[in-house]
């Protein structure tokens, strides 16, 4: 039977061997202080479908974006770490933090991965890393890295719309997707052993990424920002207000609302989500006509989607 091996290993793009081995490229915690935003596009034509088929990418998307939940996150720190031991091929420094617009392209003029670092790794294999915090990179060309090596921090450079780190895998310059390195378009999710991840990451179809209390309909840019939320509010508020920001929303979710007091539910709303977003934001609540009795509020916020839940949240405010 040994002669069936030299086939198998021929039919592969790249010799199993040499594959890097990648861990996380942030020090976070994913499902808790961080998320993953989109992944390599495996779809050839205009659309854009992740690997497990899901919607979390975008047409020609080429890595596999570890997002915060918020730019307040962002500002505390989270370090961009190596996914791989290597050697820095080259870095780049000193691109604002800022949220790409149409008016910002000028200005990044190509330089879409804003503030980044690159890394060599054996036989032919590379990894990038974009969007990190201006004045961060702490590597430069030349040094050798271990695996979990601090590169900088996440930031807001280069082209992007929210806070994370961009990973790129390419072998021999050609974009490899981790998740599933060999890929066959039309298949799903894993395959057994195929990925590049010590430990692949769980996908996580969309869900709830933060919640929050206001006496009016907070600003989406505050919501976005991380501060929102209102930790204590007068029994007089015009409104007693319950929002929520999730990413990865698909036609026909229900997101429902329940504002629980001191003396029992006083606001419950089901609503439902009509169409596939990125990311998107809800709020709901009712107005304030006398005085609410003071003493903890909850609010509960709860993800379904085709009958089942998928993510859940929960958040607390005071009335004094
Ligand atoms: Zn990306």
């Amino acid at each position: 039977m040994r002669h069936i091996l030299p086939l198998l290993v021929l039919a592969l793009p790249f010799p199993a061997a040499a594959q890097p081995v990648l861990q996380l490229p942030a020090d976070c915690s994913l499902g808790e202080t961080c998320y993953i935003q989109n992944y390599v596009d495996t779809d050839p034509t205009e659309g854009a479908v992740d690997y497990a088929c899901g919607v979390l990418s975008y047409d020609r998307h080429k890595g596999t974006d570890v997002a915060l939940p918020s730019l307040a996150a962002m500002e505390a720190g989270v370090n961009v770490v190596a996914s791989a031991a290597g050697l820095v091929r080259g870095v780049r420094d000193g691109m604002e933090d800022r949220v790409f617009t149409a008016e910002s392209e000028a200005e990044i003029d190509g330089r879409d991965c804003g503030n980044g670092v690159v890394i060599r790794h054996e036989d032919g294999w590379e990894t990038q890393y974009c969007h990190m915090k201006q004045g961060s990179v702490t590597v430069k060309a030349g040094d050798r890295v271990e695996a979990g090596a601090v590169l900088g921090q996440i930031g807001l450079s280069g082209r992007t719309q929210f806070p994370h780190v961009h990973l790129s895998v390419r072998y021999n310059d050609a974009v490899v997707d981790p998740f599933r390195p060999e890929a066959e378009p039309g298949q799903c999710g894993l395959a057994a052993g195929e990925t590049l991840w010590s430990d692949p990451p769980a996908y996580q179809a969309g869900g709830l990424l933060s919640a929050g209390f206001a006496a009016a309909i907070p600003d989406y840019d505050a919501v976005k920002a991380g501060t929102a939320h209102s930790a204590e509010m007068s029994s007089t508020t015009p409104a007693i207000v319950v929002w929520a920001f999730g990413f990865g929303s698909r036609m026909g979710d229900i997101l429902s609302m329940r504002i629980t007091g001191p003396e029992g539910e006083i606001f419950a709303t089901e609503t439902e989500l009509e169409k596939a977003q990125a990311q998107y934001f809800r709020a709901g609540g009712k107005r304030n006509r006398g005085a609410l009795p003071p003493g903890t509020y909850t609010g509960d916020l709860t993800l379904t989607r085709d009958g089942k839940e998928i993510s859940r949240i929960a958040t607390e405010m005071t009335v004094r």
